[in-house]
């Protein structure tokens, strides 16, 4: 079963949230500091971390980041404001999911449960589109055959549009595929995924287009960009 590390420095809610998980099978790790916690993930890796904001030593923000250096591991946030810049802040800096308290430990549970099963690997073959190739297994794309350092929301992204070229996905659509709940507010998060993206292949040809946008629906691979 999949092994949840929780960082919350209020017991009372680290409790709810080790009862709900391990009631469900999964089994728990339990810190009340962000860097303990960083430490921790590069000793003991977790399948995933549920990540107050609000820490005594470093922000969830800061361990999140500091986690993203080296790990691709699922993280979501609980935090005690509903604030829109928190949301969005928190995405950008690669969270996957964001729960404002008070929550239902269920309702977190069950989140957990779908991030797992988003994040479960695909069992898809090394495949190729136009100038790019990708290798699902090893999370990486190659542009020109030069591998392109993404994160894993940008790997996610691009590999949804390389799936299907020619296809214009919205916001929400992309949203979906990089494994990010489509709650109201997230879509800006996508416009800033794809600027990095873009600027990803111009470092590898600088005139390169391949991510058209389409004003007001989306965007698409085209191959005859690329
Ligand atoms: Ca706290």
């Amino acid at each position: 079963m999949p092994h949840i590390l929780i960082v919350e420095d209020e017991a009372a809610i680290a409790d709810t949230l080790i009862y709900a998980l391990q009631g469900e099978g999964f089994t728990t790790a339990w810190l009340t500091l962000g860097q303990a916690a960083v430490a921790l993930q590069r000793e003991t890796p977790a399948d995933l971390i549920i990540l107050d904001i609000g820490l005594p030593d470093i922000s969830g923000f800061e361990a999140c980041k500091q986690l993203r250096r080296f790990t691709e591991v699922p993280v979501m946030f609980l935090s005690a404001r509903d604030g829109e810049i928190d949301r969005v802040v928190g995405l950008e800096i690669g969270a996957d999911d964001y729960v404002v308290k008070p929550f239902s430990p269920r309702e977190v549970t069950a989140r957990v449960k779908a991030i797992l099963k988003r994040i479960a690997p695909r069992v898809d073959a090394t495949s190729s589109s136009g100038h790019f190739s990708v290798d699902p297994e090893r999370v990486l794309i190659s542009y020109r055959g030069q591998p392109m350092s993404l994160t894993r929301h940008e790997f996610r992204l691009l590999h949804c549009l390389l799936e299907q070229p020619r296809r214009v996905f919205s916001r929400e659509q992309l949203l979906d595929a990089v494994g990010v709940a489509s709650d109201a507010g997230y879509e800006r998060s996508i416009d800033s995924h794809i600027k990095s993206v873009r600027a990803k292949l111009r470092a590898i040809v600088a005139e390169a287009e391949p991510i058209q946008t389409h004003r007001g629906l989306g965007y698409s691979y085209s191959p005859d960009h690329s």
